[in-house]
């Protein structure tokens, strides 16, 4: 028999969590030799998503979950999963059913032919915003020139991991996380398999505008210095224009004369001088911000409770521990 964790980061999914399980377990209960056990991750739900996962963990043994502090973000819900996970297996999918379970069968069968990894990517973005698909589609073509992480355009976060690979994931204690770079930057095999988008059903997206940029530039701040470089290079462009622009202006006085009229053409490259070292502040001023997250070591999530650990051997070893305490105190007053 062979172990499989399926973690699921959710955010007010109180709606479509029971649908969810039902509809996975239609599909995993009846691929054979596989056992499957779900970890779910409250990421603070301002919703009934805790009571109701805390209704299906009395219902169903193999649901677990754990309920973090308040919302600390996807990225970190997938790190406490997979770190609570111990199966031969991982997946990693939604709770609002975008990520299809009819694909687990073929991502086992995958995973069997020898791959360390089968990911799913969608083939079309029907339903979804224009202007989301839009800036999507330039961030990854942006992001897989900037950074040595190739993302395939149109990658989700679905997808069945080896246990190595998941080690390896775990052992990466970034702060800042961005999973899908994470995923490629880690290496090991991966099959991609496709699927055609799921409009969501039940609920809404859990990402606006402001939390999707912050993700992009998550995403390019975290695998590449190239912004650095382009500061340096623009510098380099600047001073290389302002000494030839220097020499022009020394030999036009020499030859023609004094010249004083020239404010407009003062005021422009002041404006556009202010602007760039604006900018380059900006980007500098980023990786600092980023420096100063990642040096605090505050940890990545903050769990509230969990019925997760009753499964680990945590307890056992304090019982042991309680009852090697009993027998030393004991034979001290002999
Ligand atoms: N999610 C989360 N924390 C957040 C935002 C989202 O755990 O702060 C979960 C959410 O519950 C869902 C998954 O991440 O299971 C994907 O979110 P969503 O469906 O809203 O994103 P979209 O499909 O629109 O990209
Ligand atoms: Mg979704």
């Amino acid at each position: 028999m062979k172990y499989v964790d399926i973690v699921v980061p959710c955010y007010n999914e109180q709606e479509g969590l029971t649908a969810f399980y039902r509809e996975t377990d239609k599909i995993v209960n009846g691929i054979e030799g596989y056992a499957f056990r779900y970890i779910f991750v409250n990421d603070g739900s301002s919703d009934d998503t805790l009571i109701v996962l805390k209704g299906m963990a009395q219902t169903y043994d193999n649901v677990k979950y754990i309920s973090f502090s308040r919302n600390f973000g996807k990225e970190a819900g997938i790190y406490a999963g997979l770190e609570g996970s111990d199966g031969d297996y991982v997946i990693v999918m939604d709770a609002d059913l975008q990520h299809p379970p009819a694909l687990i069968p073929k991502m086992i069968e995958s995973i069997e032919n020898g791959h360390d990894c089968c990911a799913a990517y969608r083939t079309n973005r029907k339903g979804e915003k224009k202007i989301r698909s839009f800036f999507s589609r330039a961030f990854y073509k942006f992001n897989n020139r900037l950074t040595d992480v190739k993302i395939p355009y149109n990658a989700v976060d679905f997808r069945m991991m080896s246990r190595q690979m998941v080690d390896s994931i775990v052992s990466i204690s970034e702060r800042q996380r961005f999973s899908k770079g994470i995923f490629s930057w880690v290496g090991f095999d991966t099959e991609w398999i496709p699927y055609e988008n799921v409009e969501r059903q039940i609920g809404t997206t859990k990402f606006n505008f402001k939390k999707l940029m912050r993700y992009a530039l998550d995403g390019i701040l975290s695998f590449s210095v190239a912004p650095l470089k382009l500061v340096a290079v623009m510098g380099f462009i600047i001073s290389a224009s302002a000494i030839i622009y220097a020499i022009f202006i020394l030999i036009r006085t020499l030859v023609v004369g004094k010249d004083a009229p020239g404010y407009a053409s003062t005021i422009i490259i002041l404006l556009i001088l202010g602007g760039i070292i604006e900018i380059s502040i900006g980007i500098v001023g980023e990786y600092i911000a980023r420096v100063f997250t990642e040096i605090k070591h505050r940890p990545i999530y903050i769990a509230k409770e969990s019925n997760l650990a009753k499964d680990k051997s945590g307890q056992e070893v304090r019982k042991e521990e309680v009852e090697d305490c009993e027998k030393t105190s004991s034979q001290a007053d002999k």
